[in-house]
């Protein structure tokens, strides 16, 4: 019999609802429901988790790359470079800007290729915005010291990667400013949307602040243009709440992951190679595989939910067609990826369940040749 593998599942278990309940009440009590104290205990929290002296809380993944842009006075006339492959908010967030997005190749671990970062820098280069993609930290080491060679910034996307460690560096923890997202999907998520942006250096944090509203300096001074950010108080009550357990969250991610790694070390599947050095936290479990599509049609018969992320490259978008892109590799992997369900509410029972067809499928196909 059938049964269904959900990619995702955004319902709350009992524990929390009761928990979140009470955070309400209490806030509903309190009055302070615009910033107010959970959310500076929150941004204290994150900061810390992620080895950041400051955090910054706002509306979105997409508020915090924006903002980490906009506070580095990134605009007209600069081009940033990031990867070819991610979610379209990270250029979004660039052309939002009104800079120009240029577009890397990516490596086998799907991330930024330093290298290809390399070969494009020029005199309009103003950042770069590395992206973990997947749940693993960019290369932050090389990222670093080529950034600060070429007097670059360097910004991280760690929106998918919350937790992820690396060679010594921390998600949220390198580059001169991070965004991450909280939203439902992401690995500490909120009930809604909300995201964070990290920082060492105070006058950035400063700035942050004020370009979450509106770009004020004390509601009255206006410092620069910018959009209304704030991170909603109910918000950061529930991240708070989310980050004293998210150890457990990520342990059983990767104890899916761990299933998926031993069963499907087999012909026509490349999984994400086991490093020991990294600290991985499967926001997805991305598998590169042959027959892609045939693979998925099958996997969805059996009631097993599969996404590509993504179907396109960020450079082959409508709107960045013509900007500058190097992504040769990002286009030989795109036509195998393949994310398999792996989060935390998922049973070992249903990976196994995973595993079964994808093996099944593989010999069927060995059979037909
Ligand atoms: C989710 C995501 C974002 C955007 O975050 P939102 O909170 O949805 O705005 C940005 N970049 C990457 C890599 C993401 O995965």
């Amino acid at each position: 019999m059938n049964k269904t593998v959900r990619f995702l599942n955004l319902e709350v278990s009992e524990t929390e609802r009761v928990v979140f309940h009470s955070l309400l009440e209490n806030l509903m009590r309190s009055g302070h429901i615009i910033l107010g104290p959970e959310v500076l205990a929150f941004e204290k929290a994150i900061a810390e988790k992620c080895g950041r002296k400051y955090a910054v809380g706002v509306g979105s993944g997409s508020d915090a790359l924006y903002l980490a842009l906009s506070v580095l006075d990134i605009g007209p006339g600069d081009q940033v470079i990031t990867t070819s492959l991610s979610w379209i908010a990270t250029a979004n967030a660039i052309a939002i800007t009104g800079a120009e997005p240029v577009f890397a190749d990516i490596g086998d671990d799907l991330n930024i290729d330093v290298n290809s970062v390399k070969s494009l820098i020029s005199h309009k280069t103003k950042a770069v915005v590395a992206v973990d993609f997947t749940g693993r930290l960019a290369n932050a080491r090389l990222l670093t010291d080529l950034c600060t060679s070429n007097g670059i910034y360097l910004i991280e996307d760690g929106s998918q990667a919350f937790g992820a460690i690396s060679d010594g560096y921390r998600c949220g923890g390198y580059g001169i400013v991070s965004a991450i997202s909280h939203n439902p999907m992401k690995v500490l998520s909120a009930l809604g949307e909300a995201g964070s942006v990290l920082t060492d250096n105070l006058l950035i944090k400063e700035r942050l602040e004020s370009l979450r509203y509106n770009g004020t300096i004390n509601k009255e001074w206006l410092y620069k243009p910018s959009i209304n950010a704030r991170l909603d108080t109910f918000q950061a009550a529930i991240l708070l709440e989310r980050l004293n357990n998210i150890d457990v969250v990520i342990s059983k991610r990767q104890d899916n992951a761990y299933i998926y790694n031993s069963r499907l070390n087999l012909s026509g599947i490349v999984t994400p190679s086991p490093d020991i050095e990294s600290f991985h936290v499967y926001y997805t479990y991305t598998i590169l595989a042959d027959f892609r599509d045939e693979l998925l049609s099958a996997l969805s018969t059996a009631g097993i939910e599969c996404k590509i992320q993504h179907p396109l490259l960020m450079s082959e978008q409508e709107p960045y067609r013509s900007c500058i892109s190097h992504s040769m590799r990002a286009e030989l992997l795109k036509s195998k990826l393949l994310c398999l369900p792996v989060h935390e509410k998922l049973t070992e029972s249903d990976i196994h369940y995973v595993c079964d067809h994808i093996l099944a499928f593989y010999k069927a196909k060995a059979y037909h040749g």
